[in-house]
């Protein structure tokens, strides 16, 4: 800028009060873009994706009723991954509406599958079992009123009647003890990240929980972490502090939570006993994929973690590094246990 004449040229302290008020104007303008850009990000940028289900006719193969089901359309990933690949959503669990039942005989199956129609001499042994079921499972006495756990534990139950192979029953049973977990903890909430900063975290609110003085929320926390500890398969962190919850002065309400919870860590546990007998037999009678053998062979090994039996776990962790082409996030998630493991 160049001024002609005495009264144009600006004092030194004007040039600088100006060279000033030129920059703060220049930072205004640049904060502005970027509010506008930042706003216009928002409203451009794709919804954040939720578990979402629609409503599907179906035909019951068995008995032949007809009923509306609800169907999985699309679910997120947003709230991690367990070390058995349970992943979370952020919100609604998807799991239960992968699978349905009929609302009269009780048979289930996969979405996909529902509808095939089945031999006759297994309807007759299906319809024996699922009445034993029932009988056996009173206190769900309409569809509507089972757990995600007992959809997919139907499905392996009608499974194991159809004679479904061995990697197939694996993964239902494997699904049904996802399902459990999640039922019991959908709103936990807890960030636990990658399964390996998972006991980290536990141990950080393990630390704050020693520094809570309010009984109430010592009380909450304790639930927490015994969910946090349920979600990272670790059984005896799980269990110390079920055995606080246990020595507390709890609520009628509480007492019924503690009560409840102990029952699907049960059932979670059952699935996934079955869960482990099936992929053996997958993988005792080369029934499994070649390059799907040491994933069933790191599921055997993470879920028998999950049941507490740690050194067997670390056996089984060390042949999966042992197998030929281990998938790399595998090789990572055995190593980090085995050493979690022993160094416990
Ligand atoms: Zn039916």
């Amino acid at each position: 800028m160049r001024y002609c004449g005495k009264y144009q040229v600006p004092s030194p302290r004007f040039r600088t009060w100006n060279v000033e008020f030129g920059r703060c104007l220049e930072f205004g303008i640049r904060s502005l873009e970027f509010v506008f850009v930042f706003v216009a990000c928002l409203l451009c940028a794709p919804p954040v994706p939720a578990t979402t289900v629609s409503p599907k006719e179906f035909t019951c193969p068995l008995d032949g009723t007809k009923f509306t089901g609800r169907v999985l359309v699309s679910t997120d990933k947003l709230g991690g991954m367990d070390s058995d690949f349970c992943s979370w959503p952020k919100g609604t669990p998807g799991l239960p509406y992968e699978v349905q039942v009929c609302p009269k005989c009780f048979y289930a199956s996969r979405n996909e599958f529902f509808n095939d129609a089945l031999p006759e001499a297994v309807k007759k042994s299906l319809e024996t079992v699922l009445k034993k079921w029932r009988q056996d499972h009173a206190e769900a006495k309409t569809a509507d009123e089972l757990s995600g756990g007992q959809r997919w534990e139907l499905a392996a139950v009608s499974g194991i009647v159809k004679n479904d192979h061995p990697p197939l029953m694996g993964n239902l049973w494997l699904r049904a003890a996802w399902a459990a977990r999640q039922a019991v903890m959908s709103d936990l909430h807890l960030a636990l990240g990658d399964p390996m900063s998972s006991f980290e975290q536990l141990d950080a609110m393990e630390a704050d929980l020693k520094e809570e003085k309010d009984p109430q929320k010592i009380i909450e926390e304790t639930f927490r972490l015994v969910l946090g500890s349920q979600r990272a398969g670790d059984v005896k962190r799980r269990d110390a502090h079920l055995k606080k919850l246990e020595e507390m002065k709890l609520s009628q309400d509480e007492t019924s939570r503690l009560a409840a919870l102990k029952k699907a860590f049960a059932a979670e546990a059952l699935y996934q006993e079955r869960a482990i007998a099936s992929f053996n037999v997958a993988l005792e009678k080369g029934l499994a994929n070649p390059e799907e053998r040491h994933v069933y062979l790191y599921l055997v090994a993470d879920m028998t973690r999950r049941l507490g039996k740690n050194a067997e776990a670390v056996t089984l962790y060390k042949k999966v590094i042992g197998s030929e082409q281990v998938r790399p996030d595998i090789r990572k998630m055995c190593e980090f246990l085995i050493n979690w493991l022993q160094g416990d």
